[in-house]
């Protein structure tokens, strides 16, 4: 028990420590322009804790002075056509379901701004986004002339910017002061009840269900399930109006509005702190186990057989760096035209385009997230590459 630290989420002093990871990047979407500085990039640590009062998960260890989500965070996935169908799926999914014709969106960490884009393009609605690491002109867009981003961090000076809907997609999952956060928007949106808040992030507890310690890396400090993400937008004065999973159950999305008194109504995917707690026990047991495997896999992989890994974000930071990878990999592909030629923080292996496996030929390919594995398939076969590929 970790006396000192205090859950974000609850103020409960019950927080108990089960994960831990010495030494990992402290930022692992920011490519570096040599190999050297890709090792020598700094670190920090990983501890989870898990909160027995409300079920949010956090690192306890988080520092977050040395965070810095400049422009050079390069984070867009929107070159991948899985990724685009889902979040055109979900753009014209809220527009409909929330009138969205017309309206004002806010998105807070709105990233290079696309998704805010595209709700505006298929809504003719009006768009502002924050987000310190937004980049002008990366995105092309018809309706530019609707849309006005502001790169900075969110925070109560933008208290005075309203939205019908205020969207906030994988960014809480970078807050430290999570009830703090919350709290300024709901003030923010004052007695404006008919705002709509929507927010998406990763579901932990498909993440300790799947022993997935790839998906724990430093950047993100709050780990939320159904339950806990829920309990707190109650506890910040909000309704929940519809709380779902998507994106290959990878992540929650939760839609809720603001009220003037606490809703206590629960939904029906919320799970107790008790379910939570159990799901923590089987993470914490079996991850060591889950670790050796993948160790003696790799091995086995090296062995005589040249692999890359597919998909250069934060998942394949925590993987290389978690398993300390050396010789075993030598090559990390991604399709972002904005990694190629740069190196990954820690593990410091050089990102390459696709086409480079045409003379590389690799004989396995390990997908960083199964929900790409089709449209990689589909693009090794175009290229006319015979290789192994797999899941991880
Ligand atoms: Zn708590």
């Amino acid at each position: 028990m970790s006396s000192a630290f205090v859950c974000p989420n609850c103020g409960s002093q019950a927080v108990s420590t089960f994960y831990e990871v010495k030494n990992i990047p402290i930022h692992s979407c920011i490519m570096l322009p040599t190999r050297q500085e890709a090792l020598d990039f700094p670190k920090g640590n990983i501890a989870l804790g898990f909160c027995k009062e409300c079920g949010f998960i956090s690192n306890t260890v988080f520092d977050s002075s040395v965070i810095n989500y400049s422009s050079i965070y390069e984070d867009q996935q929107s070159f991948s056509s899985t990724f685009n169908v889902f979040a055109e799926g979900l753009a014209k999914r809220l527009i409909e379901k929330y009138d969205l014709h017309g309206k004002k969106i806010v998105e807070i960490g709105c990233g290079k701004g696309d998704f805010l884009a595209l709700l505006c393009e298929l809504g003719d609605n009006f768009g502002v986004g924050i987000d310190p690491a937004y980049i002008k002109d990366r995105v092309q867009s018809k309706v530019s002339d609707r849309l006005t981003f502001i790169q900075d961090y969110y925070s109560e000076k933008y208290a005075n910017i309203h939205g019908d809907l205020i969207c906030c997609r994988h960014t809480f999952e970078h807050i430290p002061n999570t009830f703090e956060f919350l709290s300024n928007v709901r003030q923010a949106i004052g007695n404006r009840l008919d705002t709509i808040v929507f927010f998406e992030l990763p579901d932990v507890t498909r993440v300790l269900r799947e022993i997935a310690f790839w998906d724990i890396y430093h950047e993100h400090c709050s780990y939320f399930s159904p339950g806990s993400l829920a309990r707190l937008f109650r506890s910040c004065q909000f309704e929940i109006i519809d709380l779902s999973k998507d994106f290959g159950d990878q992540y929650i999305l939760i839609e809720a509005r603001p009220v003037s008194r606490r809703a206590e109504k629960m939904h029906e995917l919320e799970e107790s702190v008790e379910e939570l707690s159990n799901d923590v026990k089987y993470f914490s047991t079996h991850c060591r186990e889950k670790l050796d495997q993948w160790k003696k896999r790799l091995h086995q992989i090296a062995d005589g057989r040249r692999a890359v890994v597919w998909g250069s974000g934060s998942k394949c930071v925590s993987f290389m760096t978690t398993f300390g990878v050396k010789d075993e990999i030598e090559y990390v592909i991604d399709i972002n035209p904005f990694r190629h030629g740069k190196y990954l923080p820690g593990a410091g292996k050089q990102v390459m385009p696709p086409e480079f496996l045409r003379k590389y030929k690799p004989d396995i390919v390990i997908v960083m997230n199964p929900i790409y594995y089709a449209e990689i398939r589909q693009m090794l076969d175009d290229m006319d590459i015979t290789t192994e590929v797999m899941s991880i």
